[in-house]
């Protein structure tokens, strides 16, 4: 018997991870991802009734999976803030590749709830976690969260998901000038030879309600020259072709970091990232205009293999390359379309 067909875009890229935001709200109102002035108490977030269920989001993980699909990251929103949101991890855990391998299921989450949730993720089959941590400064760190979260609560988060073995924890920082990156030195000393990987994301251009400018992008080389300079670093291979971050070590041994460098070093030519929304629509690129509606496809009560055949005729025609071509669009997409939020297609 033949294998399934592995989905390959225009450019070669295989399908290869399912981003899925399992909501679309957030209890922090980072300026750069969800701002006050526009999620604000009269945003209209998603309905209950509308958010893809459980067993519509295992259902297109498990089709994915059949076609090439190896890791799923569940996102949002905050991913935590989803009830029982375990439950999903352990459907998501009896899954396998089409060669019978176990996904590789991962999580991005703030970190606020992560010191109550971690045990429950784990047992559940949740293998690390990501935790978005923009300042090691107390005052930084709440006027970035803008809801005045406390710092130390995300740390102790960090610790107890470190002590029940979601590792290795990668920490994200987005490094806005003039904001946090006063803080990358601290940044870097703090997670030193822990066993964590520090990654620095340059703040992207995504949605539109961020007022992105690129003033305030900090790009990766200079975040390298500037630790560099303190600690010594050298570039190391990437463990895997389509790695987002470019990784460098401390010459000392004390580990390493990670830069995103999506505005400044595209990496469109290697990305093998779906992203589905909290009401499932599918989208093939984060800076997209509009998505494609697969949760109206399953709850008209299409079979798998209708699904599948869906998913592989959205991905076969994908010839997004957003990033590379950003120069020419800065200004946004010329026929006025807006791009679609970071907070609704998941991060
Ligand atoms: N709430 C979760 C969290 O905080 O990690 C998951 C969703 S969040 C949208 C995912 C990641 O996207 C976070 O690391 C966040 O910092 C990052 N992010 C959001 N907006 C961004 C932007 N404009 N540029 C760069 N990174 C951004």
């Amino acid at each position: 018997m033949s294998s399934p067909e592995v989905f390959t875009d225009t450019f070669r890229r295989p399908l290869r991870d399912m981003r899925i935001s399992v909501t679309d709200r957030c209890n922090f109102r980072c300026d750069y991802c969800m701002p006050k002035e526009i999620f604000g108490r009269d945003f209209a977030f998603m309905d209950r009734s509308e958010l893809l269920t459980f067993e519509e989001i295992t259902r297109l993980a498990r089709v994915g999976a059949e076609h090439g699909v190896e890791k799923i990251r569940l996102t949002g929103g905050e991913p935590l803030l989803r009830k029982d949101l375990e439950k999903l991890i352990s459907q998501l855990a009896e899954l396998r590749t089409a060669d019978g391998h176990k996904l590789d299921i991962a999580l991005t989450t703030n970190g606020s709830a992560l010191a109550f949730k971690a045990q429950a993720l784990k047992d559940a089959g949740l293998e690390r976690v990501t935790v978005s941590l923009d300042s090691l400064d107390d005052a930084t760190f709440r006027a970035m969260n803008d809801v005045n979260f406390p710092l130390s609560k995300v740390l102790h988060g960090i610790d107890v998901a470190q002590d029940v073995g979601l590792g290795p924890i990668k920490v994200n920082m987005v490094v806005k000038r003039g904001e946090n990156d006063g803080d990358i030195i601290d940044m870097a000393r703090h997670f030193r030879g822990t066993g964590f990987i520090l990654r620095f994301i340059e703040f992207m251009d995504v949605g539109s309600s961020n007022s992105w400018e690129m003033s305030q992008v900090v790009p990766s080389s200079e975040v390298v020259e500037r630790i560099h300079e303190v600690f010594p670093l050298e570039p190391c291979d990437p463990n895997y072709r389509g790695e987002t971050a470019a990784r460098w070590r401390y010459r000392d041994g004390a580990g390493e970091i990670g830069v995103i460098s999506s505005v400044t070093q595209a990496f469109c030519s290697t990305c093998t990232r779906a992203r589905i929304s909290a009401e499932g629509q599918i989208f093939t690129c984060l800076f997209a205009t509009h998505g494609h509606d697969l949760r109206q496809l399953m709850r008209d009560g299409c079979t798998d293999g209708e699904l599948a055949e869906a998913l592989g005729a959205i991905w076969r025609v994908r010839n997004d390359r957003y990033s590379q071509l950003r120069t020419a669009q800065t200004q946004g997409p010329r026929d006025g379309r807006k791009k679609i939020e970071m907070s609704y297609i998941g991060g």
